[in-house]
């Protein structure tokens, strides 16, 4: 396979820095995804801290000036990820447990790139701080939140953040981003495939604890109700302009629509379920044919939110 070529130097460079939790070769991806099917990374990495990741990028930064130009892949907490069944011929990085910390200072949240968003919503509101509740549903990190711009019930990461540092893998350099540095837009950030959110900064607003805790119950009373549970990973398409894919999906009667072991919710038509066992190959050819539908009968061509890596 051509990656063993290209990751040979890279081993050697990977092989020369010492990290708690080493390097894993052929190490199943698939199942740190929201979906659990979709199969391994050539090289797996957790780094547990800055030190640890700076010195992951820096092996890659000298793998590539070598002319070993590795494919790159972050992974979070894996909820907007669909893996093939065959894996990914490059390194993935996931950050470590010493990225998972929330502190509050007044109006402020500073996490770590890998911390839960359902966890940063409910301290910010245990701690009296208002306007992160949308997220209490979203099960992602809010590394990947920034990277996708995740939002919901009004609001997005856009709307509250200060500043996040940022890590690029493929060259080592750190940077110092502000929410105006990120470019936002719909689902979408300037943040590049190879570049790591390490640590973020939000501003929150002074809230009425009551309040906000009646509004996380409500949110998550709507999300039970309206979203299906088990293996999805979201939103699978983006809403077209004025309009919302779920609607688009169930008018051109895709809701149920099944290939194989994958489903279109009936709950929600723009959510995709996997059996237990299922594979990332019913998963796209699922996808396809609701683009295909929804493209015939609405003539609008739906894009995918969903990260598709290794297709
Ligand atoms: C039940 C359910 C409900 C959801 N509801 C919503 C919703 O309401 N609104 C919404 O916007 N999304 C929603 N999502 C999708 C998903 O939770 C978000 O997109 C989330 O922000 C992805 O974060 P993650 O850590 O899981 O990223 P992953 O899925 O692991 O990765 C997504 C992208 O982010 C990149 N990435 C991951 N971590 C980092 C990092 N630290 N630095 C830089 N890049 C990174 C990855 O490389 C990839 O490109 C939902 C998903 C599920 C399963």
């Amino acid at each position: 396979m051509v990656t063993d070529f290209l990751l040979s130097p890279l081993d050697q460079e990977l092989a020369s820095i010492d990290l708690v939790e080493g390097v894993c070769t052929d190490h199943p991806i698939g199942p740190l995804t929201t979906y659990r099917v979709g199969g391994t990374a050539a090289r797996f990495v957790r780094p547990i801290n800055p030190d640890e990741i700076k010195r992951v990028a820096a092996a890659v930064a000298v793998a590539r000036a070598n002319g070993n130009d590795i494919p790159v892949l972050v992974v979070g907490r894996g909820s907007n990820l669909l893996v093939a069944d065959s894996g990914f011929g490059g390194l993935a990085v996931q950050l470590g447990s010493g990225f998972d910390s929330v502190d509050i200072d007044g109006v402020e949240v500073h996490a770590g790139g890998g911390a839960s968003l359902p966890v940063i919503a409910r301290q910010s509101v245990a701690a009296g701080l208002s306007g992160f509740e949308w997220a209490v549903g979203v099960p992602g990190s809010v590394g990947g939140a920034i990277r996708m711009n995740a939002g919901g019930h009004g609001s997005d990461m856009a709307t509250s953040l200060i500043g996040a540092s940022t890590l690029d893998l493929a060259t080592g350099i750190g940077q110092s981003r502000s929410v105006g540095d990120l470019a936002f837009s719909y689902r979408s950030s300037i943040l590049l495939p190879t570049e790591v959110v390490t640590s973020v900064k939000l501003r929150l607003e002074l809230g009425h604890r009551s309040t906000c805790e009646k509004r996380i119950e409500d949110l998550v009373r709507w999300r039970r109700l309206n979203q299906p549970g088990g293996r999805n990973a979201g939103s699978v398409f983006t809403n077209p302009s004025g309009d919302s894919a779920g609607r688009l999906i169930d008018a051109a009667g895709g809701r149920g629509l099944r290939v194989g072991t994958a489903e279109v919710s009936q709950k929600h038509a723009n959510f995709i379920q996997v059996d237990e066992g299922g594979s990332a190959h019913d998963v796209v050819l699922l996808m396809a044919e609701i683009v295909r539908l929804v493209g015939h009968v609405h003539e609008v061509q739906l894009e995918p939110e969903t990260i598709l890596v290794g297709f």
